[in-house]
């Protein structure tokens, strides 16, 4: 950790890792604020950066059953949300390749 070259965003607003505040996603990445991840609201965005994301695993959520990575801040390795590998429910597929962030654990971040 901590080793990799991090991301900087320049946005109207960017968000951050709540713990340590390494830039994550920026508003205009933002696709939806209407989601709910493991411990309260949620946002799904379209690009994340300074990111690992964990193994695949399959997770039956209230819309159908998803293959998720969890994904964790590269700096201080805090779970921040998970990744959608594959949705198998067809009117889920839109979610492929996105990313939810738990708004609990991001903040707002003043450059
Ligand atoms: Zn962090």
């Amino acid at each position: 950790m901590g080793q990799t070259h991090q991301k900087f965003l320049s946005d109207i607003r960017v968000f951050g890792c709540s713990k340590c505040h390494t830039h994550l996603a920026t508003m205009s990445s933002m696709l939806s604020r209407a989601f709910t991840g493991q411990h309260g609201r949620a946002y799904l965005f379209d690009v994340v950066v300074n990111i690992e994301q964990g193994e695949p695993a399959d997770r039956q959520m209230t819309t159908g059953l998803h293959t998720v990575r969890d994904i964790y801040c590269v700096k201080c390795g805090t779970t921040l949300g998970w990744k959608y590998d594959k949705a198998h429910v067809e009117a889920q597929k839109y979610k492929e390749g996105k990313y939810i962030l738990e708004r609990g654990l991001i903040c707002d971040v003043e450059d």
